[in-house]
């Protein structure tokens, strides 16, 4: 068998496992057809993930099978989109079946998790890079943007910060303590927080997810809202785990460490407090919108220094 058959034959079968009724004809013909729900609108993003850049090399096929659609969903999610299907150009060296078969199954694992069902895709060969479109669908009209934010509401982020960017550290480590499991659990397995960000919509005003770092991708709100921030490190979410590992550089990179995908967002405050509690207990209010731009960080620690802006992808590794 090539290896090109081999991969269809390895990747097809998530066609059928994770379908929906969304999709009416998936991988097999020219194009895939997906019906939209009346009333809704399409919401859709292509990610490229390339081997040394965005993902360590040799990397474990089945976290890069999770991580890869993971990382697309979460856009879907930052949107408050509801996950529909996705599709997949897979860029390959010479492989082994065991590396693909992990592959799938990581991958396979990440779309019955989110409910995004395989469309379609394409195969070639060259260095490991992988593109994924996904789609996702919102009532019309009703999609989070990066630019509805206005002066005086309240920041928010989800769940906690900098544990993704913490673990570039401790990859290599073969038998990790409890909290830097934790850490590298955060890295290999990001769970895009797509419930929540359904919650948010027709609430919050504007909404991102840090894939970059809390600063950097603040800021993207902020420009294309035309305000400024002021946060309060005292107040950013940080677990035990990074406390424990990262001690006095935790808050540097809660702010600025990348890869976590959780969500920010603002929000009026009267918004704020109609949340339902669960929504809420899911948040953390870490500052204000202003109407100067830019964004200071009140209550640092004495000798934290901060980049400009928060790391590339996979930090300054090769
Ligand atoms: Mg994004």
């Amino acid at each position: 068998m090539g290896e090109f058959e081999l991969i269809r034959k390895l990747i097809l079968p998530l066609a059928g496992e994770t379908r929906s009724a969304a999709v009416l004809l998936g991988p097999g013909d020219d194009c895939a057809i997906q019906r939209l729900p009346a009333g809704h609108d399409l919401v859709f993003s292509v990610d490229t993930l390339v081997e040394g850049r965005h993902f360590p090399v040799g990397y474990h096929p089945r976290h890069l099978g999770w991580r890869s659609l993971a990382v697309a969903a979460s856009d879907l999610a930052a949107m408050g989109a509801e996950p529909a299907c996705f599709s997949l150009a897979l860029t390959l060296p010479e492989s082994s079946q065991d590396w693909l078969g992990e592959f799938c199954q990581g991958l396979g694992e990440a779309a019955r998790a989110f409910g995004l069902s395989l469309a379609g895709g394409d195969t070639t060969r060259g260095p490991l890079t992988l593109s994924l479109q996904v789609h996702g669908t919102v009532p019309a009209g009703q999609a989070l943007r990066r630019s509805g934010a206005g002066v005086d509401q309240l920041i928010c982020v989800s769940g906690t910060l900098g544990e993704a960017g913490a673990a570039l550290d401790y990859l290599s480590v073969l038998q990790p303590s409890e909290p830097v499991r934790q850490l590298l659990t955060r890295y290999h397995r990001p769970q895009p927080r797509l419930a929540l960000g359904q919650a948010l919509r027709s609430r919050a005003t504007a909404a991102i997810d840090v894939s970059d770092g809390l600063m950097a991708d603040l800021e993207h709100i902020l420009s294309a809202s035309g305000i400024g921030a002021d946060l309060d490190a005292s107040s950013l979410p940080i677990s035990p785990a990074l406390r424990e590992l990262a001690g006095d550089r935790a808050v540097a990179l809660a702010l600025t460490a990348g890869d976590d995908y959780e969500l920010c967002l603002t929000m009026a405050q009267d918004d704020w407090q109609q949340l339902p509690d669960a929504v809420q207990a899911e948040l953390t209010v870490i500052g204000r919108t202003r109407a100067q731009s830019g964004i200071d960080v009140n209550g640092l620690p004495p000798d934290t220094t901060l980049p400009a802006t928060g790391y590339d992808h996979f930090g300054a590794q090769p």
